[in-house]
């Protein structure tokens, strides 16, 4: 709780002394707090992510990543890369599933939590870890696993006023942390179809996850590999804020508890597949989760997991319910594949 204050606290002391702050710097902080601070994920936490809704959501990712490594002639050595892996459990489900195929790669995690780096290190002795993904191995083609990671990473906003276009800022109004309009003019920084917008319409850029998406499709050009990133998000570029912050399951005010709740933002994957396609990959996707995991048998392994353990059957279809129908995770969220050039397409588009 006193780390909770003090972020808080030193945010206040920062607006203070030089005024406003930017939302990527509020983003930022807030979200290295929150993820440093404790174990989000599961029924006790703040959120549910797919790999925690059942163990099929990782197996039909290790069946991808076996099937195109099998059939860009199983290269050997091979890299494991997820991004952000939470407590592990999609690399352990994923890579025992991939391990029936012969699939043995080295396993690299980025992660920048020490305490889930903690959670991640259980079944994965071989595992290394970094910071960011500068450090991976540059020189070995590389299958690499992002799963709502992108969605934490620092937006920008930038809002019409009557002035012209500013960029959001957080300040203390009333004692409270709240949005705000900068004073520098913004304008050139806006999309041309966007300039002429109506007042209080904001546009909303993820630099950091655009610099993410070009370093994979750089290094998948470089080294060889694919790449599934899968988050919520939209298809096509839009205008309006998409900030949220879950905290015990319930949406709350971003701005009420800077560290203490969980911050993201949809995934721009118009913008991902412009970047990756000029980095030199090839883009496939996004499509939704649902169909992605219908295509890639998801269906069928439920079907047999509750064959044999007929116990289960109501959770097994549940969830098979959870990860695919549309009014839940099946239309939301995206699945979008980067492949090297000189490799196959991935299975499921
Ligand atoms: N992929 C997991 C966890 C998603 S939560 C799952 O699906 O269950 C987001 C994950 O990204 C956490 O592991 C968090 O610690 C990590 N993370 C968030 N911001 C990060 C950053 N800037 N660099 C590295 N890891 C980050």
């Amino acid at each position: 709780m006193s780390d909770t204050l003090s972020l808080a606290e030193r945010f206040r002391r920062l607006i203070a002394a030089t005024g406003p702050i930017s939302l990527a710097h509020y983003m930022a902080e807030a979200n290295a707090h929150y993820y440093a601070s404790r174990d989000p994920l599961g029924v006790g936490g703040d959120f549910i992510t797919a790999p925690e809704v059942s163990q099929m959501f990782g197996e039909m990712i290790g069946v991808w990543l076996a099937d195109i490594w099998m059939r860009a002639g199983k290269p050997e050595p091979v890299l494991y890369v997820e991004l952000g892996p939470g407590r592990g459990t999609l690399a352990r489900d994923c890579l025992k599933a991939a391990a029936r195929f012969g699939l043995a790669p080295q396993v690299h995690f980025v992660e920048t939590s020490p305490l889930l780096r903690q959670a991640q290190s259980g079944g994965m002795p071989a595992a290394q870890w970094h910071d960011d993904l500068s450090t991976l191995p540059d020189d070995v083609p590389m299958l690499l696993v992002a799963n709502e990671f992108l969605d934490a990473l620092p937006i920008r906003q930038l809002v019409k006023t009557p002035q012209g276009w500013r960029e959001r800022m957080v300040g203390v109004i009333d004692g409270d942390f709240a949005p705000v309009a900068g004073d520098r003019p913004m304008d050139a920084a806006v999309p041309e179809a966007f300039r002429e917008a109506e007042a209080g319409t904001i546009v909303e850029t993820c630099p950091a996850a655009a610099a993410v998406v070009e370093e994979i499709a750089r290094r998948l050009a470089a080294q060889g590999g694919a790449a599934l990133l899968i988050d919520y998000g939209y298809d096509a570029v839009q205008t309006g804020s998409t900030l949220q912050a879950l905290r015990a399951h319930r949406h709350h005010d971003p701005f009420a508890a800077p560290g203490d709740a969980d911050l993201t933002a949809l995934v721009d994957f118009a913008t991902a597949a412009q970047v990756a396609h000029r980095a030199g990959a090839r883009v496939q996707g996004p499509q939704g989760q649902g169909a992605w995991l219908h295509a890639m048998g998801i269906g069928t392994r439920a079907a047999a997991l509750a064959q044999s353990s007929p116990a289960h059957a109501g959770a097994i279809a549940a969830a098979l319910e959870r990860l695919t129908h549309p009014d839940q995770m099946g239309a939301l969220f995206r699945v979008m594949e980067l492949v090297a050039p000189d490799w196959p397409d991935g299975a499921g588009f």
